[in-house]
């Protein structure tokens, strides 16, 4: 499927829909997006942005045989309390059955995650990773997250929603931030992100700022075009060295 996502190559799908659980979900852009998809017909939006399953999804990547790093879910949540726990495996065997593949699995539902992953092993393709959008419902994300064992670990710390204070970074290797977009964008104060960006740089961890949002740092709307990468002057897109060293399309 075609994405706007900087982070990764492609997305994969194979199940679509989910239910808003977190402060980060209010403005939900697959929401937005499985409305439309639904009106236009497309397969898995049949109920609008209820969750379901879309086994006819489900083997796309042995299609591929160009090693790609994969966005699972990108319209849903991979532990969403409706997926069965038997299309769970399926999804996993076929990334353990496309090693030349590496698949990006962010979700908001880390309880789930962890109970199901830290009693298997995590194929090498995998890189893991939480949504952080405030301190209530996302810093424990990452308590469950840190303690798994996959290839990267990664924050997506967006929409953020307010100062996070200090953050335990322990055994994370990468920390993406953002702002809101959309016509209901929360705005997101300069001090929130350099407040992250200075504790990955006291750590050593890769920072990648992705964008201000619809409202920049000075809280004025603006269009897609216009939404602003730029924080102090200069774009912050850093990569994990395992990324670097291994995937040349970042
Ligand atoms: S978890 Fe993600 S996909 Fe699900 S409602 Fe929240 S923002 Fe939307």
């Amino acid at each position: 499927m075609a994405h706007k996502i900087e982070w990764t190559e492609q997305t994969w799908n194979p199940s679509a829909g989910c239910t808003k659980i977190s402060l980060g979900c209010k403005n939900c852009y697959a929401e937005t997006m499985a409305i439309r998809l639904q009106a236009m017909g497309v397969e898995g939006y049949e109920n609008g942005f209820t969750f379901n399953t879309v086994p006819s999804r489900l083997n796309d990547p042995f299609k591929r045989k160009k090693p790609t790093v994969y966005f699972v879910n990108s319209m849903s949540d991979i532990f969403h309390k409706d997926m069965p726990e038997e299309y769970l495996n399926k999804i996993f065997d076929v990334i353990k059955e496309t090693p030349h593949h590496t698949y990006q699995i962010l979700t908001k539902r880390a309880d789930r995650m962890f109970q199901y992953l830290s009693q298997r092993e995590i194929p090498k393709n995998i890189w893991l990773g939480v949504t952080v959008d405030n301190k209530k419902e996302g810093l424990p994300r990452i308590d469950k997250l840190r303690q798994l064992k996959a290839s990267v670990l990664f924050l997506s710390v967006e929409p953020l929603l307010e100062d996070l204070g200090r953050i335990n970074f322990e055994n994370i290797d990468w920390v993406i931030v953002g702002g809101e977009s959309g016509n209901r964008a929360r705005s997101m104060e300069k001090s929130w992100v350099l407040n992250i960006k200075q504790q990955c740089e006291e750590k050593d961890i890769a920072f990648f700022f992705k964008q201000w949002g619809t409202l920049g740092a000075d809280k004025v709307k603006r269009n897609k075009k216009q939404n602003g990468k730029i924080l102090d002057g200069k774009i912050w897109q850093q990569y994990p060295e395992i990324i670097e060293q291994q995937y040349a399309i970042f």
